[in-house]
């Protein structure tokens, strides 16, 4: 069944009695070629790509909930390229230009929004900062523009700029990034892989991964034993929890990041637009809802739930920086539970066990490399080569301690990240 606006026509026509469930439901077969732990964004993308890019079949999807209940669910949405370091800037770029794309690949809706990104500034430094990021970005065939104090004010002229604690200098405009549906996305990769064969099986959580002379053989689920020759990790916040069915210890701490939607309001803010001085950023949903959110919650916790603390937190870096926002209704807040690496950046790799492989540590900013990620870990799974992208998502980093992404610049502190 192919999406088109004469389709949508002509269903609303005969009453929308024609829709067929997006994919299948199969039960579990006794073994596949590779099998897939999680569902999200990366776990789909993934198997959308092994099927798609590397013609392989058999291949199923282990989701212990629902397709999509993670954090692909959960996250505020932004998509953008506009990372620092060699390995970060490559692969951000490369899954961007994937996003441009995606709904004519998958035939899908999934809100592509290009609606700019504005990163503020509110001090000299931090201008710096920005600027040597800005030339980076261009660099990496990216866009980015600086904008001085009026330059910000023409585009966004409701923020607080001068009655506050931290006036604003500037910001750094990169008008490629924006937003999408972030359900839409995991549907959109969920119907492309059943499309191909894959298996999406839903709850069906993997409770051990069976390894015999250093190889995996296959995994222990709710139901039942399932054979596999290539198993790949794609569970997010459950990254430590699964890689120790598997003897491993991972340099993953899980923490809360927690969002907040308002009441629909009229269209008010165009951009994403983000606070320089604490953590807090905001967008506009199509359905007109300001979605915000900030810093993660401190402490490590399994619990897709935040803090207090950090709600006040949040509601007053947003009250700083537009007062009007004190007037919107804060309808829902959520979690979603972060796989935190010591540097914040992510880890795709093969792991010592033979046809065992690993993709995690996305931390807060892993809905916008879903593409890239399933492009690229699927090359790898289905390759044993690392693609041009990923070059140094090593594991093997946090041992050595060479070739660490610090993108943030604060040192090996899950929470700082
Ligand atoms: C509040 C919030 C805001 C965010 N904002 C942004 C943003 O604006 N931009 C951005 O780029 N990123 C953002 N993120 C981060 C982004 O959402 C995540 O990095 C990304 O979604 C993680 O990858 P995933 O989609 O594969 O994870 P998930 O959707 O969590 O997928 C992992 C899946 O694995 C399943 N699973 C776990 N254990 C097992 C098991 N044993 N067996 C079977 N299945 C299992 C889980 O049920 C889950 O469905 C945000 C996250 C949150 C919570």
């Amino acid at each position: 069944m192919t999406y088109s606006g004469f389709r949508v026509i002509s269903e609303a026509l005969r009453g929308q009695r024609g829709w067929k469930p997006v994919w299948r439901t199969p039960d579990p077969k006794p073994e596949y070629d590779i099998i897939i732990i999680g569902g999200g964004g990366h776990g789909l993308a993934t198997a959308y790509n092994l099927a798609r890019e590397h013609g392989l079949k058999n291949i199923a999807v282990l989701e212990k909930g629902y397709l999509g209940g993670g954090n692909v669910g959960r996250n505020t949405t932004i998509v953008r390229a506009n990372y620092f370091l060699d390995g970060n800037s490559e692969f951000y770029s490369h899954s961007l230009k994937l996003w441009e794309n995606m709904e004519q690949e998958l035939n899908y809706n999934t809100m592509m929004s290009q609606r700019g990104i504005l990163n503020l500034f509110h001090s000299d430094g931090q201008r710096d900062a920005f600027a040597r990021r800005g030339n980076a970005m261009i660099n990496q065939g990216d866009d980015a523009e600086l904008l001085d104090q009026n330059g910000v004010r023409d585009l966004v002229p409701y923020l607080d700029f001068e009655n506050t604690r931290f006036p604003i200098y500037g910001g750094l405009l990169h008008k490629r990034g924006g937003t999408a549906r972030h359900d839409a996305v995991a549907w959109g990769y969920a119907r492309g892989a059943d499309r191909l064969g894959v298996d999406l099986i839903q709850n069906c959580e993997v409770t051990g991964i069976d390894i015999e002379n250093g190889a995996v053989r296959g995994v222990q689920t709710t139901r039942g034993a399932i054979c596999a020759k290539k198993i790949g990790m794609v569970v997010a916040g459950r990254s430590s929890q699964v890689a120790e069915m598997a003897g491993m210890r991972l340099p993953i701490e899980s923490h809360v990041l927690q969002a907040f939607v308002t009441e629909g309001l009229k269209p008010v803010i165009d951009q994403v637009i983000s606070f320089g001085m604490g953590h807090f950023y905001i967008s506009q949903s199509d359905k007109g809802g300001l979605v915000f959110g900030g810093d993660l919650d401190f402490y490590a916790s399994y619990a897709a739930r935040g803090n207090l603390p950090m709600k006040e937190h949040v509601m007053e870096a947003g009250m700083t920086l537009m007062p009007m926002i004190g007037k919107a209704k804060v309808l829902r807040s959520w979690g979603g539970i972060m796989d935190m690496t010591p540097d914040g950046s992510p880890i795709i790799d093969r792991t010592d066990v033979q046809g065992l492989y690993i993709n995690c540590g996305w931390c807060y900013g892993g809905f916008k490399a879903v593409p890239a990620s399933g492009n690229v870990f699927a090359h790898l799974m289905a390759t044993d080569t690392y693609h041009d992208a990923a070059t140094k998502f090593r594991l093997d980093r946090f041992r050595t301690g060479r070739n660490l992404l610090d993108e943030e610049g604060t040192g090996s502190q899950h929470n700082l990240h």
